[in-house]
């Protein structure tokens, strides 16, 4: 066999991850390796930590990276605090919600759902009723659930949930670093997100945070591997299996490996934690508010251009994800024809979805560096004439306008990171 070179094609992608990496991301990544005891890494590390807590908009001690997509961060926090037989409610309100039910439904919990119609999401009175007849011990719920293109409001749900004792754990990994998301104001005691949406790092780390209350569930239940165990490490080793029925998931040893105690667990990811600092590090310098505000001008160029060229969206507008833009198949287009011209013609991905919605919508992501102007309008050329190409009379033209009239009216917003 022949293996050529690896070159892969440079591509506009606007799909709800994973998204483009700005250069300078990709750069840290090609740098050295560094030991994992090395302080010049375990300083990197403490960095890495501090710069979690501003995104997460956090005092918490806990904020660190699980190495493992999204997914890892989310089945660490409920294999840390769900014992077999607690009751955990989740409210669904798309695929990302059946995740978590299925998490929990591994760890043997006694798992309570509550479901409304996608495209929508829940009123927070419904979930706090919820919350009164199934007293859970914890609420697992989405923030922003890329799968329909909504975001559930969490404020009022978090403060109910810290009033009725419960703990609350968010997947908040499609909004953090593009839309507000406040940890501590909102009340909510985990929060999850991932590297290769609105952070724009490639995908393979999940930033989770968690506070005090969460520490107080997982502290009884940490053990010290054996083969670390010292007289100065406590009293674990007599039993060295940990009350938490994961290894590599562990959040009582990942915390220890990560605090001031350095207790060795896995082996760090070096390079994606090189790309998760400065991925963090470019966050930060543009500003979190600034950087929500760019995704918001960005998303209104978007709908404002797909509405000028004859396209309807999909979902309730009033709950609608700044960051995913769903928008309806029209009758007799063939979807998946359209999203592969696209890709193949003009080198541009936008996103199907799931289960019931399959087909029925596209998705388009307008994540991190994903989320710039000129990739919007280049979709919306590209997009025009690929939809001619199926029988939809697109109004490119007018699309086109539009969103240059819209991008003139935020001229104040920079929207280039
Ligand atoms: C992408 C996504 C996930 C899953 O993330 P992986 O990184 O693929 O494990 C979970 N929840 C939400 C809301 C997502 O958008």
């Amino acid at each position: 066999m022949n293996f050529r070179e690896l070159n892969p094609p440079a591509r506009t992608i606007l799909t709800p991850g994973p998204v483009e990496v700005e250069p300078r991301v990709l750069r840290a990544m090609s740098y050295p390796i560094l030991g994992q005891f090395d302080p010049e890494f375990t300083n990197l590390m403490n960095q890495t930590m501090h710069m979690l807590r501003t995104v997460f908009q956090t005092e918490n001690e806990w904020a660190y990276p699980v190495d493992g997509t999204s997914r890892s961060g989310l089945e660490a926090t409920l294999t840390a605090i769900v014992e077999p037989s607690d009751t955990v409610l989740i409210p669904i309100y798309g695929r990302f919600g059946h995740l978590l039910a299925e998490i929990a439904t591994r760890l043997g919990a006694d798992v309570k759902v509550i479901e409304t119609a996608w495209g929508g999401v829940f009123d927070p009175a419904e979930v706090i009723q919820a919350i009164h007849a199934y007293r859970p011990k914890v609420v697992a719920i989405v923030h922003g659930e890329t799968s329909t293109g909504r975001m559930q409001p969490l404020e009022e749900i978090g403060r109910a949930c810290r009033e009725f004792g419960v703990l609350v754990v968010v997947d908040a990994v499609a909004t953090v670093g593009g839309v507000d998301v406040r940890t501590d104001e909102w009340c909510l005691d985990a929060v999850i997100t991932g590297t290769q949406k609105c952070l724009s790092v490639p995908p393979g780390l999940a930033p989770i945070t968690y506070n005090e209350r969460i520490a107080k569930v997982v502290a009884p239940r940490k053990r010290v591997e054996r083969g670390l165990w010292e007289p100065s490490t406590g009293p674990d080793a007599s039993d060295p299996v940990s009350g938490i029925p994961s290894n590599y998931l562990d959040l009582s040893q990942l915390q220890d490996y990560w605090g001031p105690s350095r207790l060795n667990h896995h082996t760090e990811a070096t390079s994606m934690n090189y790309a998760l600092r400065e991925g963090l590090r470019l966050i930060l310098e543009e500003g979190l508010v600034q950087r929500f505000e760019r995704h918001r001008a960005v998303e209104q160029v978007l709908v404002r251009g797909l509405t000028a060229m004859g396209l309807s969206l999909y979902g309730d507008p009033d709950c609608k994800l700044p960051v995913v833009t769903c928008i309806n198949v029209p009758p007799d287009v063939d979807g998946e024809s359209v999203r592969s011209m696209l890709l193949r013609r003009f080198g541009i991905e936008i996103a199907s979805s799931f289960g019931p919605l399959r087909g029925r919508i596209w998705r388009v992501g307008t994540m991190g560096y994903s989320c710039r102007t000129e990739s919007v309008l280049s979709l919306l050329g590209a997009f025009g004439a690929t939809l001619r190409r199926h029988g939809f009379p697109a109004d490119t033209e007018a699309a086109l306008a539009e969103a240059l009239t819209a991008i003139e009216s935020f001229a104040p917003v920079s929207t280039m990171a």
